[in-house]
């Protein structure tokens, strides 16, 4: 059994894994400041005698006897992370260098959630983990972009300078269960806007496209990710590359749900990347992982799950 610390325990992501360290025989620590989690996400987990919840907030230290740190507080949804900017970059900067220095202290592992959204709006596709991206650097995104870059900035240099035992996974586009209605992110809004048969909402001509993961695949991945040897640090793609526009994806919504929504266009936000998606060949190799649940069998799930959300 090992002391797991996860940050942002009570997000979407986090819940999911503190439910599967748990699972493993773990005892966990869900560290969350509930900015864009929910208790609800964690209720199954709160009476169990291995986990415990703190409410904290990770631009401030902290400290406890550790195996191993999972680093996934951040607010991921556009709308959340530019809600308050500065306070995005302190959470992925002072709390990057926070729990790295916990982890430099105790001798623990840490891994670092970091995200397709270091590639920017890339000019390389798909997205191999040597392309530097292509980002802006004072656009209404680069607090979430450039604070995730100067994370993994961080980690590389604890790891150079003192041997910090790091991982850092660049996590592309993930859905599932635990999502929040108001989430914001495009597969949550358009399931959400689907079942109560209201507009959905297309920012741009949706042409712009993604590929999109089921969470329980990623947490698959951040498992084998943890496990491997102290010499093999990442950064690793893990992302399922099946690539849709997000017209094609408010389509397939739409006929999942069996809605009467018409689809609306607005405005294309500043800086939207126009197309992702990843080379997962790294995590082939060294991960021996591949994504198993594709879109089709996933929106399944998410409606099932939103259907009984009581919306
Ligand atoms: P989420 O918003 O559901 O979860 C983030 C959690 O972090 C929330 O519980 C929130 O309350 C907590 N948090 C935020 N700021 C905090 C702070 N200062 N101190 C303590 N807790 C704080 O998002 P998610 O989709 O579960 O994402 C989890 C991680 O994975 C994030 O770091 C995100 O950047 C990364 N990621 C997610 C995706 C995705 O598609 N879901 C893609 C790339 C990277
Ligand atoms: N998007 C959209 N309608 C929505 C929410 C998002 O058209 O209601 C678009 C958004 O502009 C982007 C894509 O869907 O092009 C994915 O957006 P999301 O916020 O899920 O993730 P990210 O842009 O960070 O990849």
């Amino acid at each position: 059994m090992k002391k797991i610390l996860v940050s942002g325990g009570a997000g979407f992501i986090g819940s999911h894994l503190c439910s599967r360290l748990i699972k493993d025989g773990h005892q966990v620590i869900c560290l969350d400041n509930l900015f864009t989690g929910a208790k609800r996400n964690i209720e199954h987990l709160i009476a169990h005698p291995r986990f415990q919840f703190v409410n904290h907030d990770i631009t401030l230290p902290y400290t406890a006897e550790v195996d191993e740190i999972y680093n996934l507080a951040c607010p991921a949804s556009p709308i959340h992370y530019q809600y308050d900017a500065i306070k995005t970059i302190k959470t992925s900067v002072l709390g990057a260098i926070n729990l790295i220095e916990l982890a430099d202290k105790t001798g623990a592992k840490i891994l670092q959630a970091s995200t397709s959204e270091v590639y920017g709006d890339p000019h390389v596709h798909p997205q191999t983990e040597e392309y530097w991206g292509n980002v802006n650097p004072i656009g209404l995104r680069s607090c979430y972009d450039e604070g995730k870059r100067c994370a993994e900035t961080i980690f590389m240099d604890f790891n150079r300078m003192k041997g910090t035992r790091i991982k850092i996974i660049r996590i592309f586009n993930t859905y599932g269960p635990n999502m929040l209605p108001d989430d914001g992110r495009v597969i949550s809004n358009f399931i959400v806007q689907a079942l109560r048969n209201e507009d959905i909402t297309i920012y741009g001509t949706g042409a712009q496209t993604r590929s999109f993961q089921y969470v329980t695949d990623l947490i698959e991945a951040m498992i084998r990710m943890m496990a491997t040897g102290d010499e093999f640090t990442g950064p690793v793609n893990i992302g399922n590359p099946n690539e849709f526009t997000i017209l094609e994806l408010a389509n397939k919504v739409i006929a999942e749900v069996g809605s009467e929504s018409k689809i609306i266009f607005k405005p294309l936000p500043m800086d939207d990347p126009q197309q992702r998606q990843p080379d997962i060949t790294l995590a082939k190799k060294y991960l021996d992982w591949q994504p198993t649940i594709f879109l089709d069998e996933g929106l399944k799930y998410m409606v099932d799950y939103f259907k009984n959300y009581n919306l």
